[in-house]
């Protein structure tokens, strides 16, 4: 049995909702929700704003412009922000818009493009990319949308690190080690996960990393991974020890 309703459309809004509220929906929603999905009058779908919970909400049209949403009743509590946080370094647009949608999946509650030495990326489109949190989140019942971060230099989100938080590094050189056995001897507290660029990250970042007070080196096996890749399978890892798999 599904855990919810995955059949009904949801959407993503950000009005407040509550019962008995309307919502004037914007005009991309209006268009998905008239010309993509082609509801009439009285069609009930989800909606949720990442703040509210989820509620059912009925389509109505007073008039042929007119597009509202009477919000019905709750069908999910807003749950927790995920402490789970993850870093990575921007790469070329189909491959960072993947990363971005598998990190929303896997239950990441915030994500930071951190910028590196060797990082050939330098611009990146925080519109898009908040367009592929929701997608994801809609697309998956995600009722917690992930933060977004703006763009930091590796200096600056490394010493923006809480003290509280570990930092699980995703290491190719590091040694080969069981990763399970590497995270559950790790210190207690949330995770920030980082995973470097397509070209490693430098000597320098490595050390610093290194020199860090909670760091856990990971290893993600034999074979050197795309940094998509090595996000997907870190993000597994996390969530299977110490994350909401357990
Ligand atoms: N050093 C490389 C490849 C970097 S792979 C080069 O010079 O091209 C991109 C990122 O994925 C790495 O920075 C690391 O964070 C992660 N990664 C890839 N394979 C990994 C492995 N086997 N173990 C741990 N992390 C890995």
């Amino acid at each position: 049995m599904a855990r919810y309703d995955f059949r009904t459309p949801r959407l993503h809004i950000s009005a407040d909702l509550a019962a008995g509220a309307t919502v004037i929906p914007g005009e991309s929603a209006v268009h998905y929700l008239r010309h993509v999905l082609r509801l009439e009058a009285g069609a009930k779908i989800l909606v949720f704003n990442g703040r509210d919970g989820e509620w059912e909400a009925r389509l109505a049209l007073p008039s042929k412009r007119d597009v509202k949403l009477e919000i019905l009743a709750q069908t999910r509590p807003q749950p927790s922000a995920s402490p789970l946080h993850y870093a990575f370094a921007p790469v070329k647009q189909a491959r960072f818009d993947f990363i971005v949608q598998k990190a929303v999946e896997m239950g990441a509650g915030r994500l930071t493009p951190v910028t590196t030495q060797h990082t050939q990326v330098t611009r990146v489109n925080m519109e898009r990319m908040r367009a592929n949190v929701i997608e994801a989140a809609e697309q998956c019942g995600i009722l917690a949308v992930p933060e977004i971060e703006e763009v930091l230099s590796f200096p600056e989100w490394l010493a923006a690190i809480p003290s509280e938080r570990v930092v699980v590094f995703c290491d190719e050189d590091a040694e080969r080690a069981d990763p399970l056995r590497a995270l559950a001897a790790a210190p207690e507290g949330p995770v920030t996960l980082i995973v470097g660029p397509e070209g490693g990250f430098h000597a320098k970042e490595r050390e610093a990393l290194l020199a860090h007070d909670r760091v856990v080196r990971l290893s993600l096996g034999p074979r050197i991974l795309r940094a998509d890749t090595a996000a997907v399978a870190a993000l597994a890892i996390l969530q299977a020890v110490r994350g909401d798999w357990r």
